[in-house]
């Protein structure tokens, strides 16, 4: 079946990359998240959900017309303390760094944990514009963030390594033994 296939492709794809990360390398995204939950998802599961392979290939689509085919040499990588900050931010052009969602629905404010995805991005790459932009079925939504994460936010985010939010913890496959869990 088709959807095999993609599935197939998509996962091969993301085990290559994720295999060139050192031990001290810290993904960008992960600081917004559990550390533990954001190390255990399996990718192969997460491609399960229609949701998340539908915006897997909207971002290879833009990557394609945007130029940012190869991600792996576009990984960004910034020393911090004892660990390195890396990312791939989904577009830089020009002064700005894109940040791309998909949604099912039209947020009517950004998402908490995706402004802060994105502000350490342009605390990577040292730009002061910032745009999420949420690609829904029933409209296009862009909102713009103008402050990148400071160094003492990312050293802050470096020290506490579980959940931020609730939501993470009711969906994680630990929060029966975990102490810290929020729920
Ligand atoms: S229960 Fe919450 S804090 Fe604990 S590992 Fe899971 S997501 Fe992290």
């Amino acid at each position: 079946m088709f959807e095999k296939l993609v599935v197939e492709k998509l996962v091969e794809e993301a085990k290559n990359w994720d295999r060139e990360r050192q031990d001290n390398e810290i993904p960008a995204k992960m600081l917004a998240f559990c550390w533990k939950r954001y190390s255990s998802t399996d990718v192969e599961e997460l491609l399960q959900n229609p949701r998340v392979v539908i915006g897997t290939l909207l971002h290879r689509g833009l990557e394609k017309y945007f130029g940012y085919e190869d991600k792996p040499t576009s990984v960004i990588k910034k020393p911090i303390g004892e660990y390195v900050i890396v990312g791939m931010p989904d577009l830089v052009m020009d002064d700005v760094v894109y940040e791309f969602k998909y949604s099912t629905s039209p947020p009517k404010e950004p998402k908490e944990w995706d402004i802060k995805q994105l502000r350490v991005y342009m605390w990577l790459t040292g730009k002061q514009k910032g745009e999420l932009v949420y690609f829904t079925p029933l409209r296009i939504k862009t909102f713009e963030v103008s402050e990148p994460a400071t160094d003492e936010e990312v050293l802050d985010w470096l020290r506490y390594k579980w959940a931020k939010y609730r939501w993470e913890c009711v969906r994680c496959p630990f929060r029966h033994e975990c102490e810290h869990r929020l729920i």
